[in-house]
């Protein structure tokens, strides 16, 4: 399906409700015509996103990823990636219910969130570990020149 945004014409996905492009806000997409596969191949789109922006923002939640869609630079703020990312969950959830094989996407989905949290937490908490190291290092030869000396 396509959601045409009414002030730049760009094509945007199905259930965006502002315009990637020009961030005007775009006609709400009706649901029901949105159809299974663009839920899982624009879903699939913003997780792995989430996965960019996760980690890009382990430290400062403030910090942009930026994509590249249709030769256009993009950057989209953590907050964005959620809330987009958010929608596919959601619809995709509710189908669910009556459909199989969208349940299925929704635990690919779901797990696929669950490691990016990892990885973001890890980046962390090894840099955490690196650093003291670090500081351990510094003490060891400062006690290390204070014996010699
Ligand atoms: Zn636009």
């Amino acid at each position: 399906m396509s959601n045409i945004c009414g002030s730049c014409g760009a094509n945007n996905d199905s259930l965006l409700t502002t315009c990637l492009y020009c961030e005007s806000s775009l006609v709400p997409p009706k649901l029901d015509q949105v159809s299974d596969e663009d839920l899982i191949t624009e879903g699939g789109k913003w997780i792995g996103r989430i996965t960019a922006s996760h980690y890009a923002s382990a430290y400062d939640e403030s910090k942009c990823i930026e994509i590249t869609e249709n030769n256009v630079n993009i950057e989209l703020s953590r907050a964005e990636v959620d809330s987009n990312t958010n929608k596919y969950i959601s619809i995709i959830q509710a189908r669910s219910l009556s459909n199989p094989n969208m349940k299925h996407m929704l635990e690919t989905f779901k797990k696929d969130i669950e490691i990016a949290e990892k990885k973001a937490s890890e980046r962390v908490k090894k840099d955490w570990m690196q650093a003291g190291g670090g500081v351990g290092l510094c003490l060891c030869i400062y006690l290390f020149v204070w014996i010699v000396s």
